[in-house]
C-alpha cells in the first residue's frame, strides 16, 4: 500500500474535525491536509443530528454558565451562526426558534429574573415573561392538569425570534468538508472507512497506521476522535493523568407538536449537561423531542458495536484516583438522585412514566402515554476526569503536547464551540509547522 505524506492529518470527521479541514483551507496556506474518519460518511456519531440537542449555546439560555463564561461562549457561538450565513444555510439546517430558561416555583422565579437583569448587559434582545405572556407564546407550560393554569409561580427569560438557535450539526459538517475541498483543492483529501489504530513518531515525523493497512504520514497530527481521542492518546502515553468517563444522553418525542419553540430548565450548577429541555426536533418534523437523559455507559459508542467497550476500560483508565473522584461525586446527593434517575430512565415499561414526571416541569399536563423513547437516538459525551484536580472536568478537554500532536475531547455544547477549538490548533500547528495563519480574515469571516 502506498503511503498519504501530508503536512497535517486529522484523525476524525466529527464537527472538530471538519471545522479544522476547513479552517486549514480557509485561513492558512497548508496545502496538503488529510481528514480521516473510520465510519462510511462524516459526523457518524456524537455531531449527527439525531445524535445531540441541535442547540447553539450561545449562554443566554443556558442558567449553569456564569457571566464571564457566558460572554466567551456569545462570541464563540457566533461563529457557526456567522459560517452558515456566509453560505446561506440559514433555513436549510440553521433555524431561528423562540427560546427561554423556565423558572418554577418561587426560589427558580427569583433565580432567572435576577439572572434576567445581569445577562441582558450581554444579550440586549433578552425578555422577561411572565405568566400571561408564556400563555400566549407557549401555551403548553402554562396549562394545568385541570384545565385552569398550573398553580406555580413561573417566569421566562428568552427571546421570541430574531436569533439562530437551532442546527443540525451533521449537515453542517458535511458542508464545511465540502467547502474545505473546494478552497484548498487538490491536497485537500478525505479517507473514509479508515480507523486510525496506530500514531507513531520517528524523528520530526508521524506515522499513521489504520486497520486496512492504509499508511499516513505527517508533520503534525490533530486527533479529533471524540470519545476516543483519549483512548488515542493513551495509546501514545499522552494525558495517562486523565479518564474518559461516557455520559450517554437519549431523548424521548412526543407524537405531536407540543413547544414552539426551546424550553430549557434552571440548571443544577454542580452537573456539567446542558438541563433537561424541550424543542422541536428538526429531523422530526418538529415533533418535541424531551431530553437528553445522562446515564453513565461502559461504552464510547452509543449505537456502534461492543468493541467501544474495551475501549472504554483503556480509556476511563481506572485506579484509586479516579475511584476517589467517582466517589466524591456520588457523595452529593444532587448528584447521587440524578444519577438514580437517569438510570431509572432507560428501564424499558417504567422509564416512560418516570420520564413524564420530570417533564412535567415544563408541560404539567403530559402522560406516559404521551410520549416514545426515541430509538436511535442519542450520543456519549465523554467527560473527563483529571487525576491531578481530583475533578470531573466542565467542558472541553484539550493534551497539547508541544511536540506536534494535540488530542481533543469535546464533550457538550463541543458542536457550538468548533470553530474555536479548530482555531487554537490551527495557531498551535501553524506556529509549530512555520505556515501562516491569516487572522485579520479569520476574524472578518468567522468572529
Ligand atoms: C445527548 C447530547 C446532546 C448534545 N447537545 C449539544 C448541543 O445541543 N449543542 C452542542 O453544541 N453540542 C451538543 N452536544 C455535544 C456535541 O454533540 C459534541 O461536542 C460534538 O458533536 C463533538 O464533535 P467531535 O467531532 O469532537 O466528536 P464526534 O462527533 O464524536 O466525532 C468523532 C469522530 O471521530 C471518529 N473516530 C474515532 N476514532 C477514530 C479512529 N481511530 N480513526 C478515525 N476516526 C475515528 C468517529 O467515528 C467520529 O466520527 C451534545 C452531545 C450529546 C451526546
Amino acid at each position: 500500500m502506498k503511503q498519504n505524506n501530508y503536512d497535517v492529518v486529522i484523525v476524525g470527521g466529527g464537527i472538530s474535525g471538519a471545522a479544522l479541514f476547513y479552517e486549514l483551507a480557509s485561513f492558512s496556506d497548508i496545502k496538503r491536509v488529510a481528514l480521516v474518519e473510520k465510519y462510511e460518511c462524516i459526523a457518524p456519531l456524537n455531531t449527527c443530528g439525531r445524535s445531540n440537542s441541535q442547540t447553539i449555546h450561545c449562554g443566554d439560555i443556558e442558567t449553569n454558565y456564569t457571566f464571564e463564561k457566558a460572554a466567551k461562549v456569545r462570541d464563540v457561538a457566533k461563529m457557526v451562526v456567522n459560517y452558515a450565513l456566509k453560505y446561506g444555510y440559514e433555513n436549510k439546517f440553521m433555524f431561528a426558534h423562540q427560546k427561554m430558561a423556565l423558572g418554577v416555583g418561587d426560589a427558580e422565579v427569583e433565580k432567572i429574573t435576577a439572572r434576567y437583569e445581569k445577562f441582558r448587559e450581554l444579550y440586549p434582545y433578552l425578555e422577561l415573561f411572565d405568566k400571561d405572556t408564556l400563555r400566549q407564546i407557549e401555551p403548553k407550560i402554562v396549562e394545568g392538569k385541570d384545565g385552569k393554569d398550573r398553580p406555580e409561580n413561573i417566569v421566562a427569560m428568552g427571546v421570541r425570534d430574531g436569533q439562530y438557535t437551532t442546527m443540525d450539526y451533521g449537515a453542517m459538517s458535511d458542508s464545511l468538508v465540502k467547502n474545505a475541498k473546494n478552497i484548498g483543492g487538490d491536497g485537500y483529501d478525505v479517507f473514509l472507512n479508515t480507523r486510525i489504530d496506530e500514531i507513531k513518531k520517528v524523528g520530526d515525523t508521524f506515522y499513521l497506521k489504520a486497520a486496512d493497512g492504509q499508511a499516513f504520514s505527517a508533520s503534525y497530527v490533530v486527533v479529533d476522535a471524540g470519545a476516543h481521542s483519549l483512548f488515542l492518546a493513551h495509546k501514545m502515553g499522552y494525558g495517562e493523568h486523565l479518564g474518559a468517563l461516557p455520559i450517554a444522553g437519549s431523548f424521548y418525542f412526543t407524537k405531536k407538536q407540543l413547544l414552539r419553540g426551546k424550553v430549557y430548565m434552571v440548571q443544577n450548577d454542580k452537573l456539567p449537561f446542558a438541563a433537561l429541555h424541550g424543542d422541536p426536533d428538526i429531523l422530526a418534523d418538529g415533533n418535541t423531542r424531551f431530553g437528553p437523559t445522562a446515564l453513565a455507559l461502559p461504552k464510547l459508542e452509543r449505537y456502534r458495536g461492543l468493541g467501544s467497550c474495551v475501549d472504554f476500560l483503556k480509556s476511563l483508565n481506572f485506579d484509586g484516583k479516579i475511584a476517589s473522584i467517582l466517589a466524591g461525586l456520588l457523595k452529593d446527593s444532587d448528584i447521587r438522585n440524578y444519577v438514580g434517575r437517569n438510570f431509572v430512565f432507560e428501564i424499558p415499561y417504567i422509564n416512560k412514566r418516570e420520564f413524564a414526571k420530570d417533564v412535567q416541569k415544563i408541560v404539567p399536563t403530559i402522560t406516559a402515554a404521551d410520549i416514545t423513547y426515541a430509538s436511535g437516538f442519542g450520543g456519549v459525551r465523554p467527560q473527563v476526569l483529571n487525576k491531578q484536580t481530583g475533578r470531573l472536568e466542565l467542558g472541553e478537554g484539550r493534551i497539547a503536547t508541544n511536540d506536534g500532536i494535540a488530542f481533543n475531547m469535546t464533550p457538550s455544547p463541543g458542536a457550538t464551540s468548533c470553530f474555536e477549538t479548530a482555531r487554537i490548533d490551527m495557531v498551535a500547528l501553524c506556529e509549530y509547522l512555520g505556515k501562516k495563519f491569516d487572522e485579520d480574515k479569520f476574524k472578518s469571516e468567522l468572529a
